[in-house]
């Protein structure tokens, strides 16, 4: 049974986390005014580090519904397994998204921040594979900017995971786990939907979002103008 924790308890809690949610929520801010989060839509996460109290481990993630251009730190809910909030009185709903969060932190033990944005250009770029054939990857263009993904060099070619896009996060959850181990990069795209990745801190989970970006501009590029 996950550990639930008076109104009290969760304040004092959440007071630790509140100046790591508020970096989440400056990140948010700047996604949003990218166009990466438009409509409420997307989400963030920050992992909890295990305590004695809560062996199960949890993380604080934003609630549903919300406008991402104007978080703060008191629209994360903090969840354990199965997205049960850990404050027993909780009206709020976490993101419908949360169940892939919770699988991140479960497969990668060193991930700490998890973002979820719905970008355009990976939404299209995904969009343009055919969807009976997926699970399958897009290949990253071998440029410099490819070393910011973990490349060794800016030749080396690297690919990122499509999942067909589903309503049913278990669904997608039991897609996503024999996909672990051949990841190669700290990310996956939902086909039409957006782009996850993840990190040890919200700094570098920003700066995978943005070199994804730049990536998928390229990779547009080449498809489009290069092709011309
Ligand atoms: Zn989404």
């Amino acid at each position: 049974m996950p550990v639930r924790f008076t109104l009290q308890q969760a304040l004092a809690h959440w007071k630790t986390m509140k100046d790591s949610l508020t970096t989440v929520c400056q990140h948010a801010k700047g996604f949003y005014n990218q166009g990466w989060l438009m409509g409420t839509s997307g989400n963030l996460s920050y992992k909890v580090e295990s305590t004695d109290a809560n062996e199960g481990g949890s993380f604080y993630v934003t609630a549903s519904g919300l406008d991402k251009g104007n978080l703060t730190p008191a629209d994360f809910i903090w969840v354990t397994a199965g997205a049960t909030p850990c404050l027993a009185e909780e009206t709020r709903k976490p993101s419908a998204e949360c169940l892939l969060h919770e699988a991140i932190y479960t497969h990668v033990p060193s991930a700490t921040v998890v973002y979820h944005i719905h970008s355009p250009l990976w939404t299209f770029l995904s969009s343009q594979l055919p969807t009976e054939n997926l699970p399958s990857v897009l290949s990253l263009p071998a440029i410099e900017m490819v070393k910011g993904l973990g490349a060794g060099s800016h030749t080396e070619q690297l690919a990122v995971l499509v999942l067909p896009n589903s309503q049913a996060m278990p669904e997608l959850v039991a897609l996503l786990a024999p996909q672990w181990e051949q990841l190669q990069v700290s990310g996956f795209v939902l086909q039409g939907h957006g782009l996850y990745t993840w990190g040890a801190s919200p700094f570098e989970v920003k700066r995978q979002v943005e070199i994804f970006e730049f990536l998928g501009n390229q990779l547009y590029l080449q498809q489009t103008v290069g092709k011309a």
